[in-house]
């Protein structure tokens, strides 16, 4: 499969593809050649504070710019993920983040702290602390702007070695934010395993039909108040609406991440965001959540 011979064609990624093994492997194939030609880069989407109407952060999402049209990670994420390939790519995001965080410093701003998604494959394939350390070290970068997404089914399959990497990452500087809560069964006992920094709450919450929706109250409103008990602050993942963010005032959630407030933006956007300091909120989450 010789990488140049499909490099001058467009592929559109078809999701639904039914000869998904066919689709899986020029994903493949098709991934390393963007590596190579510099293919990828991240947007980041900002988390928000509902009571302040300040931004707390941003998240940075990996974005492949494919002969100008934008590739979701959604098409080749979970295929580089079942085949084993997805840390050359997440060094290369977290590289360009830390690379970004040091332009923008450079140029006199202060920036949120950006967090960036770590694979649990990364966690057994490299060792993601050390990796981290020596970036951040490289380009002289604060380790407070960077904070660590771990989804929650990353330790439900792993749960010892995540531990362990976690523990080493919060010994860094690097916070920890525990992503996609509440969308498997590990919840509540990683609680128990880690200090975990920020719970990042499912986005299906959001997306329940409404016979659900009292139980996914129910649930949600003890999460929270657990979260509180614990000192945990919470950001409530794809908040898409006036009904949602309701929903999430009825919680006491205070931090929404979502497309309500801002989309993922393309880096310059971003920084059009950053240079008013009047939109940032540098205090961090913090775990007073709002008045119901
Ligand atoms: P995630 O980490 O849970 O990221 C949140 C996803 O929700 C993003 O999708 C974001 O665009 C989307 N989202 C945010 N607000 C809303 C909303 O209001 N409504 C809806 N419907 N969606 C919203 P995206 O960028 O397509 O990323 C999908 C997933 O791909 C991420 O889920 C993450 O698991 C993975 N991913 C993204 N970037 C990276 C990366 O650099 N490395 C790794 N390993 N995984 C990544
Ligand atoms: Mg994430
Ligand atoms: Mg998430
Ligand atoms: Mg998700």
């Amino acid at each position: 499969y010789a990488l140049g011979s499909h490099m001058n064609r467009i592929r559109i990624y078809d999701p639904n593809m039914e000869n998904s093994l066919e689709r899986e492997w020029q994903v493949l194939s098709d991934v390393k050649a963007a590596l190579e030609n510099d293919e990828f880069t991240f947007y980041a989407q900002p988390q928000y504070d509902i009571t302040t109407r300040k931004i707390v952060g941003a998240e940075a999402l990996v974005r492949w710019i494919h002969y100008g049209k934008l590739i979701s990670p959604g098409v080749f994420i979970p295929v580089l993920e079942k085949n084993g390939s997805i840390t050359p790519l997440d060094q290369v995001v977290w590289t360009k983040v830390v690379e970004w965080l040091k332009s923008w410093i450079t140029k006199g701003y202060h920036p949120v702290p950006i967090s960036i998604n770590i694979s649990r494959l990364d966690i057994l394939t490299i060792d993601v602390p050390n990796f981290l350390i020596n970036l951040t070290d490289t380009y002289q970068v604060p380790r407070k702007y960077l904070k660590c997404e771990i989804t929650e089914s990353a330790y439900a399959e792993d749960g010892q070695r995540v531990i362990d990497t976690v523990k080493r990452l919060q010994a860094a500087g690097f916070q920890l934010m525990m992503d996609d809560f509440g969308s498997g069964y590990s919840s509540l006992n990683t609680l128990k395993s880690m200090d975990v920094d920020v719970l990042k709450i499912d986005m299906c919450f959001l997306e329940m039909s409404a016979e659900e929706e009292q139980k996914g109250i129910g649930i949600l409103e003890s999460v929270v108040n657990m979260a509180r008990l614990l000192g945990i602050p919470i950001v409530l993942e794809g908040v898409e609406n006036q009904h949602h963010e309701n929903f999430m005032r009825n919680m006491g959630c205070r931090y929404a991440q979502g497309y309500y407030y801002f989309k993922p933006l393309p880096i310059n956007q971003l920084e059009n965001l950053l240079a008013d300091e009047r939109n940032l909120d540098f205090g961090g989450m913090c775990v007073k959540q709002v008045e119901a």
